[in-house]
């Protein structure tokens, strides 16, 4: 569906209540890795935490049918 939001980042962060919504898996990534270097300080996140992020923070919307 165009112009809905299909995913959802939580940061996973204790103290950070971040969250950002995108159409696309790779928008939402391209928003953890940004919100990861700026909010966090992590200026080069490495690969295995990369993955361990999307893996725990990003989850896909349940689609919301017939809401015209
Ligand atoms: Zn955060």
């Amino acid at each position: 569906m165009i112009g809905v939001p299909t995913y959802e980042f939580r940061c996973a962060s204790p103290v950070c209540n971040a969250r950002a919504t995108a159409l696309t898996k790779d928008e939402v990534i391209a928003q953890l890795t940004t919100h990861v270097k700026v909010e966090h300080r992590i200026p080069s996140p490495t690969r295995p935490i990369m993955q361990f992020l999307v893996d725990n923070t990003i989850r896909e919307l349940p689609q919301q049918k017939g809401r015209s």
